[in-house]
């Protein structure tokens, strides 16, 4: 089964960025948790994180757990702040056709139309930065700034929950695209008219008991 490491930006005594409000360790944590669940909902996938709390990691412990753990990728969250607006990504600076700008662009490409849904959100496009955690880290690498947390439109959407949750689960589908997750086997079949138990059970290849179960 494919391994795949979240890394929630920040925590414990590290608040990350602060701003209207938030504090960029609670909103990280918020993404992790809901990529995980959508990762672990619907695919067959091995899914770690940093941190499920709000605790302290030093960044050289979050690339050397990922390590020692064996993951195929780590993917770290956080929110940007600065007073500019919108969403980019970063990986380690590495030539295009690596395997962490491959990751960086099934996440991007899945993230920012998923941001749009919720009003115009800027592109500040797919970057390289040397970061503790995409250069210490040994499989593809990619960190996301989702909006930034001193911006009050961009604040606007941090607050709302079912933003987060639809930008937690877009980073889920950018790795199951990237990794080519199998899905868990969970099958979404619609009653039809003349359906029996039988029928159903013999297009499936299962038995009728498996089907009631
Ligand atoms: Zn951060």
């Amino acid at each position: 089964m494919k391994k795949v490491w979240l890394d929630a930006g920040h925590g414990g005594t590290d608040s990350g960025a602060l701003g209207n409000n938030l504090r960029e360790k609670d909103i990280t944590l918020q993404l992790v948790l809901h990529a995980r669940a959508y990762l672990e909902h619907n695919y067959s996938v091995d899914v770690q994180v940093t941190r499920s709390t709000d605790v302290f990691v030093s960044l050289s412990d979050r690339a050397n757990r990922a390590n020692a753990w064996g993951a195929d990728i780590f993917v770290s969250m956080h929110i940007n702040a600065g007073e500019g607006t919108g969403f980019e990504t970063y990986r380690y600076p590495s030539q295009e056709g690596s395997q962490s700008s491959l990751l960086q662009k099934e996440l991007h490409t899945e993230i920012l139309p998923t941001m749009r849904k919720f009003g115009t959100i800027a592109d500040r496009g797919l970057k390289t930065a040397n970061y503790a955690v995409l250069r210490e880290t040994n499989m593809p690498a990619v960190l996301s700034e989702n909006l930034f947390i001193d911006t009050t439109a961009d604040a606007e959407k941090l607050k709302n929950a079912t933003f987060l949750r639809e930008v937690g689960e877009a980073h889920a589908r950018g790795i199951a695209k990237y990794l080519n997750l199998p899905s868990n086997g969970v099958t979404f079949y619609t009653i039809q008219s003349g359906d029996t138990f039988y029928s159903i059970a013999k297009k499936y290849n299962i038995t009728v008991q498996q089907l009631q179960d």
